[in-house]
């Protein structure tokens, strides 16, 4: 082994021990700020090292892609709303996958033509492609849900698992095809079998992402992270580069670990999301359910002279229209004025609340809230029955008691939700009866007796209750 190459494996070694020590302190909102540049100070270690074993004449195209891609990405990451995030995570995820699958390809072209392959490589290019496409047209369904510009809700055709099922065993018959020569399906070459399990996997990936809506978006969205972590992990044998190995596994097994506590937390088995989708019947249209029922309007005023004057715990439930109105500080100002009066403030943070996980933990911390008055959806609960009023702002499915109601089929069934049905008051802040992402109606806006609807942008509202409250 020259110099060159034993720098560059020692270079690594440390970029691999960066990544495991940032990744460790993004476990506490304290330190994942520095978790986050040590981990990319890894990566720029690992790139640099990188540098160093490849042609010179390959230098030039490399700089020409890091340049582009470098700029497109702090552009994007620079104007990206923090409501888009998670359309962001598909897109930048899907093209993970698809450059693996895309880099396993080329390999397998070159390797046919110029030999060089090797057991290792053989078996872990069909895996590669079918990983990375996989990933690659989920997350691109994923990103047109999110965005809300196609197959937005669950959608679902006759037979789908059967076709699925087929699909796959195509796709593993096509790479076992690859494998040995053409030995299985003799009029396609090797280079051609791994053509069709890209094209195909591409299609498995759309057909397994279009039936999952409502509440199991956040899931499938880790999900895909983890199948193209495991994507890069497996091009890192074809490639014979550890790097990429350590870095595709840590991403890999960190996105299944994420996706198995969010589908524990929200009580949503795996298998079903992935293999059931959610009946389409149980959605219901966005705009509420359509009929007219009565609901307790009531003015900022009226809020505020309640909680002055009635309340002396109160939780406050932050939701996605708080992130779209950028009501963080607001809000912040509100808990400050109402704790100055010697009332009990808490935050309830449910796990799916906003568009990704740890949306609300983000924006609250942004405008410093203490760490320990955010609780979780299983510390605040047994909170709700001593709370005197709960402000739900700009949120619907994460306190919509619709989820925990037998009779209903619904996107959100079954998912654990903030109960705060069980306060002595409910204040929803928000624009209209309009239903949440998962579009279903939500019966406690019609608690005439319970809930008080202000109608308004989070913002405008929250800064009105604050005014009546110090006036
Ligand atoms: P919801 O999407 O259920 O509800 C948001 C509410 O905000 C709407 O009812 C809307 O009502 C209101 N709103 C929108 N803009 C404003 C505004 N400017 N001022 C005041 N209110 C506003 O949000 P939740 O946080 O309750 O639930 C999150 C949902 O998103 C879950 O279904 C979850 O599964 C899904 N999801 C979560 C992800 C995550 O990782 N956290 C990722 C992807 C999806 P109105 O129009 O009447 O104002």
């Amino acid at each position: 082994m020259d110099l060159d190459t034993t720098l560059t494996f020692l270079a690594y070694l440390v970029a691999a021990a960066l990544f495991i020590v940032g990744i460790r302190r993004l476990r506490n909102p304290e330190t994942a700020r520095s978790g986050n540049t040590i981990a990319a100070f890894g990566m720029v270690i690992a790139l640099a090292a990188t540098l160093f074993v490849i042609e010179f004449q390959s230098l030039l195209l490399i700089g020409i892609a890091v340049a582009l891609g470098g700029f497109l990405g702090a552009l994007s990451a620079e104007r990206v709303q923090m409501t888009a995030m998670p359309q962001m995570v598909a897109a930048y995820n899907g093209v993970g996958g698809g450059a693996a699958a895309l880099i396993a390809l080329s390999e397998f072209y070159h390797f046919q033509a110029e030999g060089g392959s090797s057991l290792v490589a053989d078996i872990t290019v069909p895996l590669t492609v079918l990983i990375g496409s996989v990933s690659f047209m989920g997350s691109v369904v994923a990103f047109l849900k999110l965005q809300e510009v196609a197959f937005t809700g669950s959608v679902t055709f006759p037979l789908q698992q059967v076709v699925n099922a087929l699909l796959f065993l195509g796709i593993l018959t096509l790479g076992a095809n690859a494998f040995t020569g053409g030995a299985i399906v003799p009029f396609l070459s090797p280079v051609a079998s791994v053509v069709s399990v890209l094209a195909l996997s591409g299609l498995l990936g759309v057909l397994l992402v279009i039936p999952i809506g409502g509440a199991d978006m956040p899931i499938v969205i880790s999900l895909l992270n983890a199948g193209t972590g495991l994507a890069a992990a497996a091009s890192g044998f074809v490639l014979d580069n550890y790097i990429l190995i350590i870095a595709g596994t840590i991403v890999g097994a960190s996105g299944t670990i994420l996706t198995r506590l969010m589908s524990g937390a929200l009580g949503r088995p795996l298998g079903k999301i992935i293999f059931a989708g959610i009946a389409a019947s149980g959605a219901q249209k966005k705009g509420g359910s359509g009929e007219e029922k009565p609901v307790n309007s009531v003015s900022a005023e009226a809020v505020g002279e309640y909680l002055a004057d009635e309340a002396s715990t109160v939780v406050v439930v932050p939701g996605y229209g708080l992130a779209v109105a950028q009501a963080q500080q607001v809000m912040r100002d509100l808990t400050d004025t109402l704790e100055s009066q010697g009332k009990r403030v808490l935050f309830g943070i449910h796990p799916v609340a906003g568009r990704m996980p740890g949306h609300m933990n983000v924006l609250l911390t942004e405008v410093g809230v203490a760490y320990d008055k955010l609780y979780d959806l299983e510390d605040i609960n047994p909170e709700f029955p001593e709370t005197d009023a709960v402000i739900v702002v700009g949120a619907n499915d994460v306190v919509n008691p619709a989820a925990n109601d037998p009779e209903q089929d619904t996107p959100i069934s079954g998912m654990p939700v903030l109960d705060v049905e069980s306060a002595k008051r409910v204040i929803f802040v928000k624009r209209s009866l309009s239903p949440g992402f998962a579009g279903v109606d939500n019966p406690l806006f019609y608690n005439t007796e319970k809930t008080m609807m202000l109608f308004a942008d989070a913002k405008q509202g929250l800064q009105d209750i604050l005014a009546a409250i110090r006036s």
